[in-house]
């Protein structure tokens, strides 16, 4: 018998595969992964080559410790999947393929256990009845178990003890009742809804032209068929995925769908909606996949996702890289939204590589927004993406919600009151819509209580000793706050500098606006949803429910707060602070702020209440603003594409960034110039332009200084072919801490 060698990818920045003889007892194929020795340790990397010849000498070759069996390989697709994103975004494929697997499964002691047959409950007919009424009212953990038992139709045994460390002794309790009904089920299993036949058929309403139309076109598409839907805030984009998706399942039994959100707050909203629909479609099962999961609910349903057990997966960008054996189509809901570019790692954009996995498949996918991306409304422009068009609200008595500009100039000049930044009229607005009993919605994109702590005696402003950055003033937490590393003090009782107790918090962020609002607006109830009011696990969908169950009269928040919920009792937006973004140096800084007013306002109106959005700002001119009261995507997206084209920015130019990270801020120049010097070597960088290295607007982050030097061209395939060859040089090059390459970024 022949020996057998496997060539082996491994998390490792060195783009190169690794030989091992494998001589263990079990069957090896391409896409197993295995456990090697790499150095002194030991490490999981996946098979991409099975053969009977290394190249590499015999004595230097060392052998593959253990295969996975407990895990079927990922396709070839699969593999050439991550292969690409590899190589588009300048990566070795290890350092690609292995983090996109879930981390238990990159632990080879765990394997044996990993997919073993697991222990599931589910709430019996009896259980449904009996269970609520018997819950003692303080009894919050147990209601956090009866809870999770009637939303998920079933619970696991592991994840009820991640619930609370007593819930088997009570589940076991139950049991004894028959209120619930225990049974052991295989790994892949696990999340197949028990098929319930007597589960009533959803009512579905009925489609508007518009959606019967786009609907009809996803599914009629044939081989690779990407759609740009277009569809304005509340047009009902989620009912178009779902028939799509219930036609395309229903016609392959065992075809996947894989549906990206840009948010793992939007998750919840989306798998009740998916959960209530496919309910009665038997065995579709639905999973999902983000970072908020624990490391064996991701697992499981990555396990469900790759051995086709999972109908539908749902997910955040991470999602994109989930294996998927029978994929039939993909959608990419907000698909203009930032956060499906990771930033950092592997820098991709998610968006962009289901567009390139639907084609390597040939496969319909779904990019939909009320704000495109530019790039993908150029795809259109130019045919290259169908255009399916929602242009009204799904809603008969919705419509969109109607625009004011308050130009806070023209305020000031009249003398009228305004309280904390919050004008006379938004305060009238706000207390109107409580008196009426309906919600409003304050957004501002600036977390915590203020943006500067200054003394007014010296000048002195709070400034973080790690980053050259002003520190961000958090009164509840009582500490100032560095948002760029973390770095944190108690607030000072009087200036370091001068010892004035007179220092003031300057500037206004969520918390401060809570505050105003809370004595402006006498008796509402108010509510900030950010990044630090939701920190612990679960509690964003918390403070969600309180707002959709009528227990919040205003709501203030983040961008958090703009994207794509469901309010609908929600007649009023109040947009604070948004000028800020007009005049930013990012020339992609007014797309993003037209969309996010755009999605925000969106949150209004859609109960069939008349919605109004009043907009603060003292450009009340700006074009920007013209076209949001309008509504006008379709005008802001020509006008601005036109304006890219004649300053050759993006869509017309394909970019990249080379950033550094240096000791000194000289260190890390110095190396961007090398590197710029090295690109006149490269025969492809002649269609390269190269600007000059520059420093980041926030210099230095934990005492580290960085620069970036930007490199374009109006040909992709040069752009690509001179990172190929400046990569190897990039690595000759010394004095920096750390560099690193972006492909197509979206901050510049
Ligand atoms: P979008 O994602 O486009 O902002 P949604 O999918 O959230 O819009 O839909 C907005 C609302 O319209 C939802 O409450 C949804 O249930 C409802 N809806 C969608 N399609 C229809 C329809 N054809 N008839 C009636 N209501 C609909
Ligand atoms: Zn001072
Ligand atoms: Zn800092």
């Amino acid at each position: 018998m022949s020996e057998v060698f496997v060539r082996v990818a491994l998390d490792h920045p060195l783009p190169t595969l690794f030989d091992y003889r494998c001589d263990t007892a079990e069957r090896v194929a391409p896409g197993m992964l295995v456990s090697v020795p790499f150095g002194k340790r030991h490490v999981v990397g996946l098979v991409c080559e099975v053969t009977t010849h290394s190249d590499v000498p015999a004595e230097r070759l060392r052998a593959v410790n253990h295969v996975c069996t407990a895990c079927p390989p990922v396709s070839a697709e699969w593999l050439a999947l991550t292969a690409f994103a590899a190589d588009y975004y300048q990566r070795g494929l290890g350092e690609v393929a292995l983090p996109a697997l879930p981390q238990a499964l990159r632990d080879a002691s765990r394997w044996s256990r990993l997919f073993a047959p697991e222990e599931r409950y589910s709430l019996t007919a009896q259980g449904r009845v009996a269970l609520p009424e018997t819950l003692p009212a303080r009894a919050s953990a147990l209601r956090k178990l009866a809870r999770a038992l009637t939303e998920a139709e079933f619970l696991i045994a592991a994840d009820a003890r991640a619930l609370h460390p007593k819930a088997i002794a009570t589940l076991d309790a139950w049991l004894a009742e028959g209120w619930v009904a225990l049974e052991v089920v295989e790994a892949a299993e696990v999340l197949a809804t028990p098929a319930s036949p007597d589960t009533p058929a959803p009512t579905l309403p009925t489609l508007t032209d518009e959606q019967a139309s786009a609907v009809e076109a996803i599914r009629d598409a044939n081989g690779f068929a990407p759609f740009l839907l277009h569809g304005v805030t509340g047009s009902g984009k989620t009912e178009v995925y779902l028939r799509a998706l219930a036609e395309i399942l229903a016609a392959k039994p065992d075809a996947q769908a894989l549906v990206l959100v840009p948010e793992i707050n939007l998750t919840p909203q989306f798998e009740s909606a998916f959960r209530a629909r496919f309910a009665a479609l038997e065995g579709t099962s639905i999973v999902t996949l983000h970072s908020g999961l624990a490391e064996g609910e991701r697992a499981r349903n990555w396990f469900a996702a790759h051995t086709g057990r999972a109908r539908i997966v749902l997910g955040t960008r991470l999602a994109v890289l989930a294996s998927l054996p029978k994929l039939a189509i993909i959608v990419v809901d907000e698909e203009h939204d930032p956060a499906y570019k990771q930033q950092e790692g592997l820098r991709y954009s998610a968006r962009d590589l289901a567009i390139y996995r639907a084609k390597q498949l040939g496969l319909p996918v779904v990019l939909g927004s009320a704000t495109p991306s530019l790039e993908s409304w150029w795809q259109a422009d130019q045919g290259r993406y169908k255009r399916l068009t929602l242009s009204r609200r799904a809603v008969a008595e919705a419509v969109l919600p109607t625009v004011k500009l308050i130009d806070l100039e023209e305020e000031r000049r009249r003398g009228r009151a305004s309280v904390e930044g919050l004008s006379g009229p938004l305060i009238a607005a706000l207390k109107a819509r409580l008196e009426r009993g309906e919600q409003s919605l304050v957004f501002l994109n600036r977390r915590g209580y203020a943006p500067q702590l200054a003394c007014d005696a010296c000048g002195w402003v709070a400034g973080c000793p790690r980053c050259s950055a002003y520190v961000v003033l958090h009164k509840p937490e009582r500490a100032l706050r560095c948002h760029h590393c973390g770095w944190e003090a108690r607030i000072p009782r009087s200036c370091p500098e001068c010892g004035n107790v007179d220092i003031a918090p300057m500037g206004r962020g969520t918390q401060r606006v809570e505050e105003t609002l809370a004595s402006a607006v006498p008796g509402a109830r108010v509510l900030r949803i950010d990044a630090d009011s939701t920190r612990r696990k679960g509690s964003a969908q918390a403070l969600f429910s309180d707002v959709h169950a009528g227990e919040v009269d205003i709501l203030v928040g983040t961008q958090m707060i703009a994207k794509g919920h469901d309010f609908q009792r929600v007649s009023l937006v109040g947009v604070l602070n948004a000028d800020t973004a007009l005049f930013s140096h990012d020339f992609r800084a007014s797309e993003r702020l037209f969309a996010q007013l755009m999605q925000v306002s969106g949150r209004a109106g859609r109960g069939g209440l008349p919605g109004e959005v009043l907009v603060q700002t003292r450009y009340p001119r700006h074009a920007l603003y013209h076209a949001l009261g309008r509504h006008d995507y379709v005008g802001f997206a020509n006008s601005t594409l036109a304006e890219r084209r004649d300053a050759h920015l993006p869509p017309f130019v394909y970019q990249a960034l080379l950033r550094a990270e240096g000791r000194t801020l000289e260190a890390a120049l110095a190396f961007l110039q090398q590197a710029a010097a090295a690109l006149t070597e490269i025969p492809a960088a002649e269609r390269v332009t190269v600007y000059d290295a520059v420093p980041l607007t926030i210099v230095k982050v934990m005492h580290v200084h960085r620069a970036q030097l930007l490199i374009e061209s109006a040909s992709r395939a040069a752009l690509q072919a001179t990172l190929r060859a400046w990569q190897p040089k990039l690595r000759g090059l010394k004095g920096v801490l750390r560099w690193n390459l972006e492909v197509d970024p979206l901050d510049i």
